[in-house]
Parts: C-alpha cells; structure tokens; sequence
C-alpha cells in the first residue's frame, strides 16, 4: 500500500482533463497529498527526486474517475427483494462497490436506499473498497407514491427503511429533517408516479407545488440539495418550477418541461440506459410482473425521444444507470449509460462529460471531483487500449487502473483492490 503523503506522478498515452477539447498526449498528472498538483505534458512535469512513478502505457487513456449520479446500492438481486433482509443485502452491496470501483467508478450518488448511509462511512474509513459514496437514505413519497410498495401493508410501507411516505406541507417538512438527521447528503423526492410501482402511472403528479416547495425550503436551508424521481412532463414541470436540483428519469418530457429545467439550470440524469435494460428484459422474459412489462414496453421508446429534447433546449445532462445489483441491472456495467449516452446524440466527449465534470457539478462536488485540474482531489481511472474518447464502449471492459486521492488502488494486472482511508465528499451548500 502506497503512503498516502507520496508524492506520485501518473502519464498515459492520452490524459483528459474532463473539459471539452481537453486532451493532453504523452501527458502526466501529478498527485501531492491526495490532490492534483499538476496537469500537463510528462516533459514538463515537475518530478522532485522522492516521487514515485507510475506509467500506464503510450496506449492508456487516463479520464477523471466516473461518476454514477443515480444508483441503488441496494443489494438487489432480483425484482422483489422486500423479503432479504437488510444485512444481507448491505453484504451484496459491498461486493458491488467493488464491481464500481474496477469499473473506473470513483464516486456514485445513491438515490435512495439505507444501507448506502452506512457503505459511505465504511469506504471512507477504508473497511471497504469502493467509489466515495453520496447518499440520499430514505426516499420521500406521498402515500401510494412511488417509494411506497402498493400491494403490502400499509404498516410495513410506514416501519421500512429505505423510504419515507408523508403528506401535507408541514409532514414532508419534518420528513426532511429525519433525513437529514440520518447524515444524507441529499434529499430524493418523487413527483411522479413510476415503472416500477404497481398502482400509479408515470403520468401522474405526485405531491402539490406547496409541498414540494417546503421540501426544497428545508432541504436547502439544511444544505441539501433535492432529487426528484419525475416521469411524466407535468411532474417535471411541477418539481423544477419548485426549486430542485435534478430531476431524475425524465422519461416523457414535453417543451415546456426543457424550457423550465434550460431557465432554472436543473440537470437532468435521464437513466437512459434502462430503455435498453427494458428492451433486454422484455425479449428475454422474466418473472417481473405484468403492470411492470407493461410500462416498460410504453416508456422505452419516448425515453431517447426525451434526452434530444432537452438537449436542444440545452439542458446541462449526467449520467446515472438506476443500476441495482439485479440481472440486467448488475453493478460494474453502469458504463453502459455513458455508451447510451454517446450514441442518442451527445457524442463520445459528450458523454464523457456528462460521468465526469457535468456529475460532479449536478452532485455539488465539482470543487472536489469531477475534472483533473489542479487543487482538485486525484480521482481517475485509466483505460485501453482503446480509448473511450474513440469508443465509449471501451469503458465496459473495466479499467486498466484506478486513483483514489493519489493513491493507486486497483490495477487489472494486479486484480485485487486495495482499500484506504479517503476524506469525505461535502457537497457545496445550495443557493436557497
Ligand atoms: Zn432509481
């Protein structure tokens, strides 16, 4: 294991800095105490006599470490997992975040979920190899909401862990103040119905603009900045003219909902892999409920239709897989989202952007990760030989090696992972 206070200096082939057009050949970072000290060509690199050495090869492209804005570390492993318990599931999940990690995951933003809350504290300490975790515990939703599990007891769906239901101004206020004693990072919240619960559509509006806006009031004020679950365009519409930061899915977008999220600047993280997902698990036929096929089969097609929308009215995108940990949605593959990404229209350097730099800004941590520029902490993973600035589907063959603040921890000739202890990732506080 590398001393953390090492001075390191790491050169590829290729290095990007996580900025359009920004692609150094034959270039070099340097990383001093966890941060980057220098980016540049490998000749004019600053070496001081103690630093060490680290070549991934003229064929290696070193990117910033991905970021997966939306993931379940939920330790699923098949569609109903209600009845696993939590401590198994928390067991699956620590191998995923291995999976991330040899993915060239260094940070993943958990939209919902308890066991995450605990995952974050077990990577930073070191007990665990993964991406730095930000964590949103449980989800907000109105009664028969999204987060709620229709066909159970209502008992049960109030005594869970992984989600909160609450209704009324004043309740959803005290719900965002549980989640914030909890530690998250982040408040998710869901205005509209979805895929995958049994009794609503994707079309309808969850929760009134005055509830939405106490979340965004209290969720701000506390730091916090707000994910929205939003399918349906009036949904997104509702929960952008609210205030929160991103609206998760976005799957039947109209005009006046892209207008809304270009005015306001909330990015969206379309998930867009899962239409591909979708398409796979429909052909392959599984034991996934009906009403499941059934929305799937309705919303895959509008979901690519959605993402060329809002980029042309500009709509700043991020990448997040809604992987889970279940067939089809396994950890180590969230890429997939990126590839989906380039090919819908954005382009390799675009998706490249949008698991890198734009996630970063989306999360808040864009003072922290996200690009290799100096002063920011040296998070990065190196691929190849093929670069993904050439082929994005290069990503899915794992990472050649990655960096957490400095220190290499995974290299695909070694195999094995070596975890450390990180610092925390703080999101910057939200403009109220
Ligand atoms: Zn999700």
């Amino acid at each position: 294991m590398s001393d953390p206070a090492a001075e390191t200096v790491y050169t590829a082939g290729r290095v990007w800095t996580g900025e359009r057009g920004g692609v150094v050949r034959d270039g070099a970072v340097v990383a001093v105490d966890g941060r980057i000290a220098y980016v540049g060509p490998a000749a004019d690199a600053p070496v001081r006599a103690h630093a060490r050495r680290v070549d991934f090869g003229p064929d290696a492209t070193l990117l910033p470490g991905l970021i997966d804005c939306h993931v379940h570390l939920a330790g699923s492993r098949q569609y109903g997992w209600e009845a696993v318990p939590a401590y198994q599931r928390a067991a699956r999940a620590v191998a995923d975040l291995g999976r991330l990690l040899r993915a060239g995951y260094t940070t993943v933003r958990d939209v919902g979920g308890a066991i995450a809350l605990g995952l974050r504290e077990a990577v930073i300490e070191g007990s665990v190899a993964g991406p730095r975790v930000l964590a949103a515990g449980p989800i907000l939703s109105q009664t028969g909401g999204h987060a709620d599990v229709h066909s159970l007891p209502l008992r049960w769906a109030m005594e869970q862990e992984d989600a909160i239901l609450a209704d009324g101004p004043s309740a959803v206020r005290q719900a965002v103040r549980r989640i914030c004693r909890l530690n998250a990072d982040l408040v998710k919240i869901c205005t509209t119905g979805g895929v995958g619960s049994e009794f609503d559509s994707p079309h309808d509006t969850h929760y009134t603009p005055e509830e939405v806006r106490a979340v965004v009031e209290e969720a701000h004020r506390l730091g916090r900045r707000v994910a929205s679950h939003a399918q349906g365009a009036d949904g997104v519409r509702m929960a952008v003219e609210a205030g929160v930061d991103t609206i998760e899915h976005g799957y039947y977008l109209d005009p006046a909902a892209v207008d809304a999220m270009a005015a306001r600047g909330t990015v969206l993280v379309p998930t867009l892999v899962l239409a591909r997902v979708y398409r796979e698990t429909l052909a392959a036929g599984t034991d996934m409920p009906a009403y499941r096929r059934r929305k799937q089969a309705e919303a895959m097609d509008a979901m690519a239709e959605s993402v060329r929308l809002a980029l042309a009215a500009g709509v700043a995108i991020a990448s997040g897989s809604d992987f889970v940990g279940a067939p089809g949605r396994e950890h180590g593959g969230n890429a997939r989202d990126v590839v989906a990404l380039a090919e819908v229209g954005m382009g390799a350097e675009g998706a490249l952007l949008a698991a890198t730099a734009t996630a970063a800004r989306a999360l808040g941590v864009d003072d922290q990760v996200g690009r290799l520029v100096v002063g920011l902490d040296a998070d990065m993973a190196a691929f190849g030989p093929t670069s993904p600035l050439d082929s994005p589907a290069a990503l899915l063959d794992g990472a050649l090696a990655v960096v957490q603040r400095g220190r290499l921890v995974f290299t695909s000739r070694a195999g094995a992972l070596e975890p450390a202890p990180l610092t925390r990732l703080r999101p910057r506080r939200p403009a109220a």
